[in-house]
């Protein structure tokens, strides 16, 4: 093995890059991953040597060709390794905001990635030849599903809310309950987006009672607009007041105000007629006289990230005159995504089949369970000796701030060592098992167990693979 070593003081030369970029190693490494990354890597080992040998830290150490190589390996690979990868969602959360929220339905995959690989008439009016606006694709849909005069649509909801109160409620006081100044993930607080749009934060009643009047004392010249926000993340429960959403919009009406609400999650379908114990819809709001409604796209809607702001016509025309509009607006993927989606919509049955995330939420206990018996028959052979493996029931939850109270029956398959004293750690340890599998598990640690809820499973050939893997590793 060749060294870098002067023996009679004991120290080492560092090569020069070249010498290193020429063994057949490094060559190999070139070939694969391309000559910047390599030569990259080399230089940063070398210098970090240099600072060590100046430190005198490496004075009785000898390096070799082979030290560097194998780091030189080893930094290489780390920096090639992808780092966006699937997993498997069993965490029982529909919508789980650190996985990607709502997964787009096949048909809007496909129209979506047609729309990226060919030209479209985007923003372009085919009858006549004319420039057209690339809103015009989803409004009269989304106007007819929801029942609004006018829609519009931004990059998230947390745009869609800037983009309301800095338009209609700019240098003014704007109101709300002390009750709904939510946090929700993400850094987005309500005190700080009020900031942030150039509006006073105007809090109404206390944190957990607010009455009408608290409304109507804090009414002045300086008022811009009365907002709610849905505390999608929290319930407030015990002695509690709200206002009525309707003395609100008569509140409005009375004082010539906008009233605004943000809604968070929005469905365009009427799940309480499937039995879901549901919030109301955008068309319920605005049937109520709700001046606009905003929500995510990527919430119970199941569509693209995106904001959908949706009510009266003067205040959405308004809206999008704001510079920020532009900023703010939507890319073709979303404008592609979304009408698809709202296309889906328009067969409301469809939609529940081809929408995943109303597909996961639909899905009946009994299918579950068949689903964990197949799991189960699979691999409980495999784990029998160490492992107990159960098929248990379980709860799923939306997400993502949809639906907090809703906990929706579920089957998991749950997984706890077979010696007791051994329980404490185990379901730790096994849950980093399966986070270190090629496509990552991510299920639910539930006291000693740790349970992979099945309801947002489709690929099940697929975790029974990786699941097997598992013996060998
Ligand atoms: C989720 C949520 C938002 C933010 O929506 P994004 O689309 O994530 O920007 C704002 N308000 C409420 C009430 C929410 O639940």
């Amino acid at each position: 093995m060749k060294k870098f070593e002067n023996s009679k003081t004991n120290s080492f030369k560092i090569p020069p890059v070249h010498k290193i970029l020429n063994l057949p190693v490094a060559q190999q490494l070139i070939d694969k991953y391309g000559h910047l990354i390599v030569v990259n890597a080399v230089r940063d080992i070398l210098s970090k040597y240099r600072n060590n040998q100046k430190k005198k830290s490496y004075n009785n150490k000898i390096i070799s060709y082979n030290d560097i190589i194998k780091l030189l390996k080893v930094r290489v690979s780390s920096e090639t390794k992808d780092t966006l990868i699937p997993i498997f969602n069993l965490s029982g959360i529909i919508l789980h905001s650190n996985f990607g929220r709502a997964l787009l339905p096949k048909i809007a995959l496909n129209k979506t990635v047609d729309v990226l690989r060919s030209n479209y008439n985007l923003e372009y009016d085919v009858q006549t030849g004319k420039r057209s606006d690339r809103e015009n694709h989803i409004e009269k849909k989304l106007c007819s599903l929801i029942g609004a005069e006018a829609v519009t649509i931004v990059n998230n909801n947390a745009a869609a809310v800037m983009l309301i109160l800095n338009t209609l409620a700019r240098r003014k006081e704007v109101l709300i309950s002390r009750g709904e100044l939510i946090e929700i993930g993400g850094s987005f607080r309500l005190p700080d987006i009020m900031k942030s749009s150039d509006c006073i934060l105007r809090e109404i009643g206390t944190t957990n009672r607010t009455n009408l009047n608290d409304y109507e004392d804090a009414v002045k010249s300086k008022t811009g607009l009365i907002f709610k926000a849905y505390s999608s993340n929290f319930t407030i429960s015990g002695y509690t007041k709200i206002v009525d959403e309707k003395d609100l919009v008569d509140l409005s009406q009375k004082t010539n105000l906008p009233f605004v609400i943000d809604l968070g999650s929005g469905s365009i379908i009427d799940l309480s007629k499937m039995g879901f114990k549901f919030e109301s819809t955008p068309y319920d709001k605005l049937k109520l006289g709700v001046d606009l409604v905003t929500f995510s796209g990527d919430k119970l809607m199941g569509g693209p990230q995106c904001g959908i702001i949706a009510g009266r016509s003067d205040l959405i025309k308004k809206i999008n005159k704001n510079a920020m509009k532009r900023a703010m607006r939507c890319d073709k993927y979303t404008i592609a995504a979304l009408y698809s989606v709202l296309k889906i919509y328009q067969n409301p049955m469809k939609a529940i089949n081809e929408i995943p995330t109303l597909r996961f939420l639909t899905r009946t206990k009994d299918e579950i369970r068949e689903q964990a018996e197949r799991i189960y028959n699979k691999i409980e052979p495999l784990f029998r000796e160490q492992i107990k493996v159960r098929i248990v029931n379980c709860f799923s939850q939306m997400g993502s701030g949809a639906l907090p109270n809703l906990s929706i029956p579920s089957v998991g398959i749950a997984f706890k060592h077979s010696d007791k004293k051994k329980n404490g750690l185990f379901p730790i340890k096994f849950a980093e098992k399966l986070r270190k599998l090629p496509t990552p598990i991510i299920g639910r640690i539930n006291d000693s167990s740790l349970v992979l809820d099945l309801r947002c499973l489709e690929k099940e050939t697929d975790l029974i693979r990786q699941l097997q893997s598992l013996k060998n590793r």
